[in-house]
């Protein structure tokens, strides 16, 4: 299996705007859990007057430790990297005490593909920007300019966005120092997600910083074996198709080894995408694509 050099060293006081760069300073919300690790790292760009991005849950007490650690400043911009209720729903909240306008690629997407037995998890339908923002595009503050990158694959509203006097981008959900990023259908889509990650290989960005956990300090090397680690993993599944192996419930232990229970389902879903993926490459065949599907090779 191809490894990618994770880093889990981490830290955080809750309720606390701590700087993490020049121009930028992070404060966690409260909402560790499996998917989140400590929380959501909301970013605040600038001095003075400032852009947040990614103000995260529906959380008034992590938005009132943020509005109380600005005195004297000003939140002239909000800025949504996607519409998972971990990132986006404090927009709304932010929005009312400070009035900035909201940027974000739009509402969350419906998906490629529309069936009724798959409902994806943690979506936060309400979000509506104020502004639609597209790649190349450049949002600009007082002392800071933030350039627009569409990174479709974990949603297909994700956007990250480089703060261009640092060469940093907030890249949200799209890679991860701690983990890999979770591509669940139908709005996450294996194919479009690795367009995503080749995206970043031509870019001048010196480093990223994700909303769950600590910066990658040299990007490139990481997005490569974070590439060869979801190439390897499509191998896997063709493996297990090979093998005869039909049901995604049956493939999951063959593929994910020491697998922790509550990780299963999420599990299930990166199969479900890489299915998704070689269908969409005429490899695959299914009667009915979902979890519970019986999948085979064509030929
Ligand atoms: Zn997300």
């Amino acid at each position: 299996m191809t490894a990618i050099k994770f880093n889990k060293e981490f830290s955080c006081d809750y309720g606390v705007l701590e700087r993490v760069s020049p121009m930028l300073r992070r404060i966690v919300a409260p909402n560790p859990g499996p998917f989140t690790f400590h929380g959501t790292g909301t970013y605040v760009v600038g001095k003075g007057e400032v852009a947040v991005i990614d103000p995260g849950p529906n959380d008034p007490g992590h938005i009132g430790a943020l509005m109380s650690a600005l005195p004297g400043e000003r939140v002239t911009h909000i800025l949504a990297t996607h519409t998972h209720k971990d990132h986006s729903p404090g927009c709304r909240l932010l929005k009312h005490l400070t009035n900035a306008t909201v940027y974000g690629y739009g509402p969350h997407g419906r998906g490629w593909i529309l069936r009724d037995e798959m409902v994806e998890e943690g979506a936060d339908m309400e979000f509506i920007p104020d502004i639609q923002v597209r790649t190349g595009e450049v949002i600009k503050g007082k002392d800071w300019s933030i350039e627009c990158v569409h990174t479709p694959g974990h949603t297909s509203n994700h956007i990250c966005y480089q703060l261009r006097e640092e060469k940093a981008l907030l890249c949200g959900d799209h890679v991860m120092a701690w983990s890999t990023s979770i591509i669940s259908p139908p709005d996450g889509n294996l194919a479009v997600y690795l367009d995503s990650l080749e995206l970043l290989l031509v870019r001048d960005d010196r480093i990223f910083w994700p909303c769950h956990g600590p910066p990658i300090e040299d990007p490139k090397p990481f997005v490569k074996s974070y590439i060869a680690h979801r190439q390897e993993r499509i191998r896997q599944v063709r493996s297990c198709l090979q093998k005869r192996i039909q049901f995604i419930d049956d493939m999951v232990p063959e593929i994910y080894t020491r697998l922790p229970g509550h990780m299963r389902p999420a599990a299930a879903r990166s199969v479900l995408s890489t299915l998704i993926f070689l269908i969409d490459r005429g490899e695959v065949s299914t009667e009915k694509i979902s979890l519970d599907g019986a999948y085979e090779l064509i030929g």
